[in-house]
């Protein structure tokens, strides 16, 4: 048995959780972020639409305020028109409440058209609410589940980190330096198992020889082709591991 194998097989596997712990140490916040993200844009939606609802009103107050000034004023004007003296001055008045009129008028039709969106406005705006409400609670559930995905996966951390230096306090520095070599070169693949004498990482055959050598198991080999360590993937020492 080549106990020192064995440690190296553990280590790359220890170092594959490892880097995907580390993946989620990088990108559960980053989807938490979303998240927050996300409910702050539906947050922001429903506001500026009922701020627009809001809007509107106000504007329909406004002109509503306006049309009755209006409308005073034209009382006011046809009682001085009773009272006028010249011709000159009558159509100088007449004018003036034609031109009263007209204002009027379009102020009639803006707060027509005013009312008509504002039930549109208004049904959509209730829509949104309820949307909104969903939101904020599926939100919350999902920002709940992130984090205890990253809490439960995060856990174990510690634990895999003191078998790390276990394993690595039980291999020699000449091992532990090959491992480093090929683990940096071969993107996190520096162990790799040979099946039917094919390189299960970059698929070249090895030369016979070298897979009835790797069979007898008393030796750290390497692949000669991509230069990650190898051992039979078929022998009952690593078939639990
Ligand atoms: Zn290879």
């Amino acid at each position: 048995m080549n106990s020192n194998l064995i440690h190296l097989i553990k280590l790359q596997k220890i170092d594959e959780r490892l880097g995907g712990l580390k993946k989620i140490e990088a990108e559960g916040p980053l989807k938490i972020e979303e998240i927050d993200q996300e409910l702050a844009a539906a947050e922001l939606l429903v506001q500026e639409s009922l701020q627009s609802e809001k809007e509107m009103l106000k504007r329909r107050l406004a002109l509503e305020g306006e049309i009755e000034d209006t409308d005073r004023k034209m009382q006011e004007n046809q009682t001085r028109q009773l009272r006028v003296k010249t011709n000159e001055e009558y159509r100088a008045m007449l004018k003036e409440s034609e031109f009263m009129r007209k204002a009027n008028a379009a102020r009639e039709d803006e707060v027509l058209e005013l009312m008509e969106q504002l039930e549109k406005i208004g049904q959509e705006n209730k829509r949104l609410k309820r949307w909104l409400q969903e939101q904020r609670e599926n939100l919350a559930q999902k920002r709940q589940e992130v984090q205890a995905w990253i809490e439960t996966s995060l856990a174990g951390l510690g634990q895999i980190n003191a078998d790390r230096t276990d394993l690595v306090a039980s291999l020699s520095r000449e091992h532990i330096t090959l491992y480093e070599r090929v683990y940096n070169k071969r993107n996190g693949k520096a162990v790799t198992p040979i099946l039917d004498g094919i390189c299960q990482e970059c698929h070249l055959k090895i030369p016979p020889q070298k897979f009835i050598e790797l069979q007898k198991n008393d030796q750290l080999m390497t692949c000669p082709h991509c230069g990650r360590i190898i051992f039979w993937g078929g022998h009952e020492d690593y078939l639990d591991l």
